[in-house]
């Protein structure tokens, strides 16, 4: 099933984002959850590539397990790290063998400890000249990412956003964004992207906080806000895991209740291979 007919119908997409797991324990794990999440029905999951220095093996058994064996629609990452025309043509031919349709291309971060995204091992030098190879194979639905505060290299906003109508204008049929946690910069985003031609669905990233030291390492690598009166209730109950955990979770039901009510196509949740959080807030927005 590609996704792009799932959002052409109207219908709310609710996803699930899954990395491949490093160890035996983590690999139960993510069985356990995967099991949870998948009595919610999603519409569909995801899995990461190469992010956190997974192998791209990892990855690709990952996704074919859990499209083949679990039965679950399922969008592959995929990066142009020092990739090679060659090379994705290959990677391309397993994904298809595979019945993979579903594809969000992206360009990938710099290697650990550099600052500057340099390919020069590669044929692709941004994720728009990946979808631009991919697209004219003709058979798969295409995803970007996008990034309601800017991606952190991008001088602007509205630079970032000129790239992404690049992307979708190169064959990306619907775009899911970075996480965040203040809804005005995900509608103010989607609305400039509008005025900039940008047609197809943007789907928001939510990620549930459920333990501050984590969400403000991961604030500071994406550059992400938290609204003010939210950190002050995590920062003064920082020790207490359960009632962060409330107040993460509150917060997200929240924000996705009025992310759908105002026009959102759908939620495309950040699980951190874990379940709870994600069972919670979804039971209660359904
Ligand atoms: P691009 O769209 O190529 O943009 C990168 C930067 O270059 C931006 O600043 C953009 O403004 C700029 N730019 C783009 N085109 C041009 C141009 N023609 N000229 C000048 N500047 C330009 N990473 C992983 O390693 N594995 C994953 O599985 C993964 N999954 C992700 C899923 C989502 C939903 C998101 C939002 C991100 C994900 N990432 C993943 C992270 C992503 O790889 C990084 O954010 C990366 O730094 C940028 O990727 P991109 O596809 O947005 O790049």
């Amino acid at each position: 099933m590609k996704i792009k007919d799932l959002l052409v119908s109207g219908e709310k997409t609710f996803s699930f984002e899954f990395f491949p797991p490093k160890n035996y324990s983590s690999i139960l794990e993510l069985g356990i959850n995967i099991g949870q999440l998948m009595k919610l029905s999603p519409s569909f999951v995801s899995v990461t590539y190469g992010a956190g220095g997974s192998t791209q093996d990892a990855s690709f058994n990952l996704a074919d397990y859990i499209n083949n064996k679990i039965g679950l629609t399922t969008m592959a990452h995929y990066t142009c790290v020092n990739a090679t025309k060659e090379k994705v043509a290959q990677d391309l031919d397993f994904f298809h063998e595979k019945n993979i349709e579903n594809l969000i291309l992206l360009r990938g971060d710099p290697p650990k400890g550099e600052t500057k995204f340099n390919n020069k091992d590669g044929d692709f030098h941004f994720a728009s000249d990946l979808i631009e190879f991919v697209e004219k194979q003709n058979r798969f639905c295409i995803a970007a990412a996008g990034y309601p505060e800017a991606h952190p290299e991008a001088e602007t906003l509205e630079d970032d956003i000129e790239r992404l109508k690049q992307k979708v204008d190169k064959g990306a049929d619907f775009v899911v964004t970075q996480l965040f946690f203040d809804n005005t910069c995900y509608f103010d985003f989607v609305d400039k992207a509008r005025k900039a031609g940008v047609k197809v669905p943007i789907i928001p990233g939510i990620m549930p906080i459920t333990n501050f030291k984590q969400i403000k390492k991961f604030t500071n690598m994406f550059a992400t806000k938290i609204p003010e009166d939210l950190i002050q209730q995590l920062e003064s109950h920082q020790d207490d895991l359960a009632k962060t955990y409330k107040i993460g979770v509150d917060f997200a039901i929240k924000q996705c209740r009025d992310l759908i009510v105002n026009g959102a196509p759908g939620l495309h949740f950040y699980t951190l291979n874990k379940s709870r959080a994600t069972v919670d807030i979804f039971s209660s927005i359904k």
